[in-house]
């Protein structure tokens, strides 16, 4: 992995919010993502994954400026994206694309959906009028969707059909990169699987580049090459989709796969249950995990010293000071 490749650099990214703690209406910032550092290869599909409030939709909506970082970096093919003027953030606008978990509440009920995926189209200024009627048909037919169904309204089709919508949607500007936020979390498990494998075929046929992000392990294990796991704004692990399954290094990873169910009956993972959550009260010095740790190693060292994310074997990046 060369640095050359690299499609997404972030670095020291940093989002914190303020919430107000009701004491003397004081208020009491919330470090969202506390220096996020990774980088995402061309062509790539890198999972996020983590618990709920963990800080991946926060990551995923300060790389593409949804949101604004507290402070950081994030450069996508050379461009700083946080520093961009308006008429670059329009071109990176079309590059960077991201599909939300719940397509329902980003689509307008009263617009068609064929008209949603057409809007993208001419705001882009990409095609108009039948030119951009045909592309919406195409784009139908790759989502695998009837393009009869361009005259339907969101509420007519189903969660899985309208998740092909969102897909659809943000493929019509033709992006190099896209963010999918738990883009199957709301789908039976049924609906789930065809939905990853629309994805994963996507794409091949476009060379895309995605960051994928799902609350559990299970989900990335197709898609993903590689595997980043957040903890409380922070990167726990970093590797190799089968190096994360077969030997996960951090025992936050480990916690998160003993949830996962193994195919091979002869094969059992002892099932570690974590008391209390990501977003409970983090500790002022040292892991974040550190309260809920459950290594039999874990000291003083764990409550003092942040556990810097580093390299421990090729290609593997581990935060905790007793991954060797
Ligand atoms: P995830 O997507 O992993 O569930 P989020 O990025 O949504 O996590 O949230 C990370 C943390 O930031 C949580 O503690 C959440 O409560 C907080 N947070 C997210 N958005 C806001 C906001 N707009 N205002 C205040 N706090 C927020
Ligand atoms: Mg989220």
């Amino acid at each position: 992995m060369s640095r050359a490749s690299s499609l997404l650099t972030i670095e020291a990214l940093v989002k914190t919010y303020s919430r107000s703690s009701g004491l003397f209406g004081k208020t009491d910032p919330v470090r969202a993502l506390d220096g996020v550092d990774m980088s995402i290869n061309r062509g790539e599909a890198l999972g996020l994954v983590g618990e709920s409030g963990s800080g991946k939709t926060t990551l995923a909506r300060c790389v593409i400026r949804l949101v604004k970082a507290t402070s950081g970096r994030v450069i996508f093919d050379g461009v700083d994206v946080l520093k961009a003027d308006s008429l670059t953030l329009r071109t990176l606008r079309q590059r960077m694309q991201i599909v939300f978990q719940d397509p329902f509440g980003s689509l307008n009920p009263r617009m068609t959906v064929g008209a949603a995926v057409r809007e993208p189209i001419e705001a882009h200024k990409i095609a108009e009028k039948q030119e951009a009627r045909d592309r919406v048909e195409s784009l139908f037919e790759e989502v695998g969707l009837d393009p009869t169904y361009t005259s339907s309204y969101p509420h007519q089709l189903s969660g899985g059909q309208r998740q092909r919508i969102g897909i659809a949607r943000a493929l019509s500007v033709e992006p190099e990169f896209v963010v999918l936020d738990e883009p199957v979390s709301a789908l039976d498990v049924s609906v789930q699987a065809q939905v990853l494998n629309l994805l994963s075929d996507l794409r091949a046929n476009r060379g895309l580049t995605y960051l994928f992000i799902a609350h559990d392990l299970a989900v990335v294990r197709h898609i993903a090459d590689r595997v980043a796991v957040m903890y409380s704004g922070r990167l726990m692990e970093v590797a190799f989709v089968t190096d994360t399954y077969d030997e996960p290094l951090h025992p936050y990873t480990t916690s998160l796969l003993s949830a996962v169910p193994v195919p091979d009956p002869r094969v059992r993972r002892e099932r570690i249950i974590l008391t209390g959550d990501a977003s409970a009260r983090r500790p002022t010095s040292g892991c974040v995990f550190e309260p809920r740790c459950p290594h039999p190693k874990k000291n003083e060292l764990c409550r003092m010293e942040i556990p810097p994310l580093r390299e421990i074997r090729t290609a593997r990046l581990v935060a905790c000071h007793h991954a060797e």
